[in-house]
């Protein structure tokens, strides 16, 4: 999917806080799709912020949040969930008037509670979620492309202005991007299935080979089966991001996992009596399930799961 280049910008100043990789490639979709004008970036440490300048997705950073929102018509807060409260706190006097605030949180409940209450009246706040990553971090990893044919979950509040909601929308858009709306509680419970407890149980079958002593290192890494190396890639992701979703999302989550270990007892108790028909026909059902992600376009049937080398420009 390409997206036609714009003649004039949705947003004319943008600010990403925080520039890893969905800051990053956002700046590059945006950049490309000619969606934005100036973009004004803030990460913590100086590295990041030379490396966004030298990479050329920002045309200005910033060592303090505050400085890189003043005069921006988008705010994209796009850090790790724990770190948004103390962040808005910090930049909510120095937003412009009429100025949209959105992240990129993987949890939208607990940042709702804790950006919207240092939020001015005169913003917009609207939540968001691209559901588009990949287990690299930092300003390196992000790529033009990464957010094509990806939902992007918006959770506007029922006071959000229609038309901040619709300029934000055609944002997403222009990068590639299909959007839909939902309640932040219904978001968390849908990730909590498909993107918090698949991540958790990877952790934890990489963290089970690890602690093997009749496994050694070397024959995990030697052996690995496709399987183990699909846990080891997810396992791979941010600590801090991950720490911090799970500690955001525990309600959704333990409800998720609670309803895994039912059903691993399930199958488990079936290999131990010989049922192969119940395996057979467990088998068959998921295997639809995977049929049906490659025929609504969110993955490929290819081996290597369609995650190519990644186009930056
Ligand atoms: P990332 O690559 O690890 O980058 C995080 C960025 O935030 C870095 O630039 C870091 O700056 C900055 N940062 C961290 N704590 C900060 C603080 N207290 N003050 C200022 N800057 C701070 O992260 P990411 O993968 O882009 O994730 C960002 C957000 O997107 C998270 O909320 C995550 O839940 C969400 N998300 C991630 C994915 C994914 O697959 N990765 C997918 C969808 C949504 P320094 O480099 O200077 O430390």
């Amino acid at each position: 999917m390409t997206t036609a280049r714009r003649e004039t910008p949705i947003y004319d100043r943008v600010a990403l806080i925080g520039l890893g990789l969905i800051a990053s490639s956002m700046g590059h979709a945006m950049k490309r799709a000619g969606l934005s004008g100036h973009v004004a970036g803030h990460a913590r440490s100086a590295e990041t912020r030379a490396a966004a300048l030298e990479i050329g997705f920002c045309q200005s950073v910033h060592a303090r949040a505050a400085e890189a929102v003043m005069d921006a018509d988008l705010v994209v807060l796009a850090v790790p969930v724990g770190a948004m409260g103390p962040i808005a706190a910090e930049i909510a006097p120095y937003l412009k008037r009429g100025a949209t605030v959105t992240d990129v949180g993987s949890v939208k409940q607990a940042v709702v509670e804790s950006v919207a209450p240092h939020l001015p009246d005169h913003v917009s706040f609207i939540p968001g979620h691209p559901m588009a990553g990949t287990e690299h971090s930092g300003p390196y990893s992000g790529f033009a492309t990464l957010f094509e044919n990806r939902w992007t979950l918006l959770t506007p509040l029922p006071e959000a202005d229609p038309d901040a909601v619709a300029r934000l929308t055609d944002l997403w858009h222009g990068m590639g991007a299909k959007v839909s709306e939902m309640d932040p509680v219904h978001h968390d419970k849908v990730v909590a299935v498909v993107s918090h407890a698949p991540h958790l149980i990877a952790y934890t079958m990489v963290g089970v080979a690890d602690h093997l002593a009749q496994v050694s290192n070397s024959e995990v890494i030697e052996y690995s089966a496709a399987g183990f190396r699909d846990f080891t890639r997810i396992a791979a992701s941010d600590p801090t991001m991950w720490r911090d979703v799970f500690l955001t999302n525990r309600e959704a989550v333990l409800d998720i996992l609670g309803r895994f270990t039912e059903e691993l007892f399930v199958l488990q108790r079936a290999i131990r009596m010989g049922d192969g028909p119940l395996l057979f026909d467990y088998f068959t059902r998921t295997r639809a399930i995977r049929r049906g992600i490659i025929e609504a376009g969110q993955d490929t049937a290819a081996p290597d799961f369609g995650r190519g080398k990644p186009d930056r420009a």
